[in-house]
C-alpha cells in the first residue's frame, strides 16, 4: 500500500514576524526546486506567523497547519482559537495532542479526541499525536501506551483521508536521542494493527505514521525508509531550510 509521505515541521513557540517568513521563503523556493516531490511537505508555525507564512508559502506544495484547536466553533473561550477560524487562515492541517500540550496543558485523550473530531467536522486534517515517556519505555510499556493513545484520542469516526498518527516518544523530542530502528518499527507496526482494529484494515493500511523526536538529515534515511513509517515530524531540525530540506531530500522525496 503505497502511503504519500508527509514531511511536517512543528516551529512549537519559535519564530517572530521576519524570521517567519524568511523561512517560509526558504522553504518555499526549495520545494519549488524539487518540481514534483514524491512526499507531501507541511509546516506549523505559532498561530501569530499563520496568515503571513501562508502569504510567504503562494505557489509551493506545501501546506500550512496550526499547533493546537479548541474543539468549539466560537464562543467564551479567551485565548483559543477554533478550527473554523484555522480553516479561514488557509490551515489544512491541525497538529493536536503534542506530549507538550498533554504535559503543560494536561490534555487528556478524551479532550484531544474531542478536538480532533471537532477539526474533522470542520474539514481540517489533524496530525495527532502518541508516545510514550522515558519511565514508560524503560519498564516495557511503549506499545501499551501508545495502544490507549490512539484509542482514546482518535475519534472513532477518524479515516484515512483526515487523520495522520505521530508516533513521539517524549524521550525523543528535543534530547538528540532517538530510538533504534526496530524499536521505531516495531511501535509503528502495532499502531497501524490498533488503527486496523479501530477503524478498519482499509483506514489503517492508508493512514500515515509519522515518526518524530530528534530526526535530523543524519537519519532520515534510516528511519523514514523504515516499513511502517510514512514521514517525520520535525521540531528543531524544521527550523533552518538546509536541515527541514536535507532531511526530506535523505528521505528521497526529490527523487
Ligand atoms: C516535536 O516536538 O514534534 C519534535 C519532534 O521535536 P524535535 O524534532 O526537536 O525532537
Amino acid at each position: 500500500m503505497a502511503r504519500k509521505k508527509l514531511i511536517a515541521g512543528n516551529w512549537k513557540m519559535n519564530g517572530l514576524m521576519a524570521d517567519g517568513i524568511d523561512l517560509a521563503k526558504g522553504i518555499a523556493a526549495e520545494v519549488k526546486a524539487m518540481g514534483k516531490p514524491a512526499c507531501e511537505f507541511l509546516v506549523c508555525p505559532p498561530f501569530t506567523l499563520l496568515a503571513p507564512v501562508k502569504k510567504a508559502l503562494r505557489g509551493a506544495k506545501v501546506a500550512l497547519g496550526a499547533q493546537d484547536a479548541h474543539f468549539a466553533e466560537k464562543g467564551a473561550h479567551t485565548g483559543d482559537i477554533s478550527p473554523l477560524m484555522l480553516k479561514d487562515l488557509g490551515c489544512t492541517y491541525v497538529i493536536l495532542g503534542h506530549s507538550e500540550r498533554r504535559a503543560d496543558h494536561h490534555e487528556s485523550n478524551e479532550l484531544v479526541n474531542k478536538k480532533a473530531a471537532a477539526c474533522h467536522a470542520a474539514g481540517l486534517k489533524t496530525v495527532i499525536c502518541i508516545g510514550e515517556t522515558l519511565e514508560q519505555r524503560e519498564a516495557g510499556k511503549a506499545v501499551e501506551v501508545c495502544r490507549e493513545q490512539i484509542l482514546g484520542s482518535v475519534p472513532d469516526a477518524a479515516t484515512a483521508a483526515d487523520t495522520v498518527i505521530a508516533y513521539e516518544p517524549v524521550w525523543a523530542i528535543g534530547t538528540g536521542k532517538v530510538p533504534t530502528a526496530a524499536d521505531v518499527e516495531e511501535v509503528h507496526a502495532a499502531c497501524r494493527k490498533v488503527l486496523a482494529k479501530k477503524l478498519g484494515k482499509g483506514n489503517a493500511n492508508k493512514m500515515r505514521i509519522l515518526y518524530g523526536g530528534s530526526v535530523k538529515p543524519g537519519n532520515a534515511k534510516e528511519l523514514l525508509s523504515l516499513p511502517d513509517v510514512d514521514g517525520a515530524l520535525i521540531g528543531g531540525a524544521s527550523l533552518k531550510v538546509a536541515d527541514f530540506i536535507g532531511i526530506a531530500k535523505n528521505a528521497g522525496c526529490a527523487e
